[in-house]
């Protein structure tokens, strides 16, 4: 049996980190990070606001040039000793991460265990990541050299406070940039840590910054200001679009990993028990609080019954409580706002005439009473057009949809708003590309769902966001590209004296 994690040794106040000094916030104020399995204060952390942004980017920005000149060798030696580092202080970053969370540690032993390799993934990438030499007409030599941007604000969401913040933070120092992290207000003591491992590893000082604090005073100084080069989201949907306007003002360069409401296809030719296991999982890891959460189970009707049936029987045994507990599946959901959310949505899905399959319901009496906790609910004879199949719920609240052909199913897959993820269920290796070929959305698992890879191109299409995560793609996407064309001809040229018929582009 895995043993419980060790109790977190959080500091009773964490101070920002700015200019590689610990500093309060301009203000003095603080606010108290909430323990959402029981209600008690983890720490407080500073409230960062605008003069707090103000003095971040202008330690970034001091900083950014000596960063961005540090050759790529020695850029890469600094991420890999931090994750070296990170790796050995894995069991610190779980236990505060189930804290500030409620996820269970299961899920956060599991989770948090590959972050180490985003750190080492982009540090080989900085180190042998090649630009071109372009085919360009006449007696010319064209080249292009990638360029780090400057500096680049992180604003992070709480649902994977690590593993998020990673995904943007190792690729844009990894490319020679200088970064201003404003994490989630609700989790944002595992982003101070990191900032600290980071400095451990030699990372100098003023390189990345971590301004806590809240999303409209903190979040939207950061997003408005001149001296960043480019912004970074993940987010929900309307915050993406608020900050993308903010971006497009200064035309600032801009990424958003926004809301999503993926669909899982199940064919009829995939066994029962692994219908039921795919959709379980799809559903309930982190409390349904994952951007690609199965939240549209579509199930050929020639199953759904039996899939159904199955599903509701495996959602009443998970076993939801305390999270430090190794042997818990579902813990609470991050805050109340969340709960308040999920149940609001429960509420719509009975009035909209859905029928309530399994869960729907706050859990209360002993310890649940002091957290969050909702039971994991599945709704059957949904229709596509009800607010609960198209609204993002981010919380264990599903509905299953059934089909009878590939092309209804395809559709339905395509019959929304958001377009992150879908995964496709299905025994018949044809129809597996078919359909991931035909849905509509950026990452499409067949015969498996929420798979990611430091390496694997990561980003949403339509309401789900802008720019990719992860891969040589997202390296580039913290870069910018300038061309160079050097005339290797001797021959003269002045077009003002030559009236002859010349080239001049
Ligand atoms: P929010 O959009 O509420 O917040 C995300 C971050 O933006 C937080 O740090 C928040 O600050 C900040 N913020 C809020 N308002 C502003 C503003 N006006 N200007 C600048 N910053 C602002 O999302 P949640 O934290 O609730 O996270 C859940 C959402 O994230 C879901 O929609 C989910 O789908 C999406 N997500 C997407 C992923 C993807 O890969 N596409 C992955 C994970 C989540 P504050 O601290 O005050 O909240």
């Amino acid at each position: 049996m895995p043993e419980k994690p060790s109790q977190p040794n959080i500091p009773a106040y964490l101070p920002m980190l700015i200019g590689g000094a610990r500093r309060d916030a301009a203000s003095g104020k603080r606010f108290a990070v909430e323990n959402p399995a029981n209600g008690e204060t983890l720490c407080e952390v500073a409230e960062g606001d605008a003069a707090d942004i103000d003095a971040a980017v202008a330690a970034a920005s001091a900083a950014a040039p000596a960063w961005a000149a540090t050759p790529p060798l020695q850029r890469a030696e600094i991420l890999n000793r931090a994750a070296a580092i990170l790796a050995e202080r894995m069991p610190e970053f779980v236990a505060v991460e189930v804290a500030q969370t409620g996820r269970p540690v299961r899920e956060m032993r599991a989770q948090l265990a590959r972050t180490p390799e985003w750190y080492s993934y982009f540090a080989a990438v900085s180190r042998t990541h090649e630009s071109g030499v372009h085919p360009f007409g006449g007696p010319y030599l064209n080249y292009t050299r990638r360029m780090p941007l400057g500096v680049v604000g992180l604003v992070t969401p709480w649902n994977h406070p690590l593993l998020i913040l990673t995904k943007k933070l190792a690729p844009a120092l990894a490319a020679g940039n200088a970064v201003v992290i404003k994490p989630s207000e609700v989790a944002p003591i595992t982003p101070l840590m990191i900032a600290e491992v980071l400095a451990e590893a030699g990372l100098p000082d003023g390189v990345c910054n971590v301004v806590t604090g809240f999303g409209p005073t903190a979040g939207a100084a950061l997003c408005a200001h001149e001296g960043i080069d480019k912004l970074d989201l993940t987010g929900g949907t309307e915050t993406g679009r608020r900050v993308a306007a903010l971006a497009g003002e200064r035309l600032t360069h801009f990424s958003g990993e926004l809301g999503g409401k993926a669909s899982v296809v199940v064919f009829d030719d995939v066994l029962d028990t692994e219908a039921a296991a795919a959709t379980l999982f799809a559903s309930f890891i982190a409390a349904g609080q994952t951007c690609v959460q199965g939240a549209r189970l579509l199930v050929q009707n020639s199953v759904r019954d039996r899939v159904l049936e199955m599903l509701i029987e495996r959602t009443r045994a998970l076993q939801i409580g305390d999270p430090t507990d190794p042997t818990t599946q579902i813990g609470p959901m991050v805050s109340e706002k969340q709960l308040n959310i999920a149940m609001k949505y429960v509420e719509i899905g009975k009035q909209e005439g859905a029928t309530l399959a399994v869960g729907g319901n706050r859990l209360t009496g002993g310890d649940y009473d002091k957290g969050y906790y909702h039971e994991p609910t599945v709704f059957s004879d949904v229709t596509n057009d009800m607010r609960i199949a198209q609204e993002e719920i981010f919380g264990p609240v599903v509905c299953v949809l059934g089909f009878d052909t590939e092309e209804e199913a395809i559709a339905l897959a395509n019959g929304t708003d958001f377009g992150l993820a879908a995964s496709v269920w299905t025994r018949d290796i044809s129809r597996g590309h078919r359909v991931a070929q035909s849905i509509d959305a950026g990452i499409v698992w067949v015969n498996d769902h929420h798979r990611i890879d430091p390496a694997s191109p990561w980003g949403g299409f339509k309401d789900s966001g802008i720019g990719k995560e992860n891969g040589i793609v997202c390296y580039e996407g913290y870069t910018k590209l300038q061309s160079i064309v050097v005339k290797l001809s001797d021959e003269p040229f002045d077009w003002f004296e030559d009236s002859s018929d010349k080239r001049y582009s």
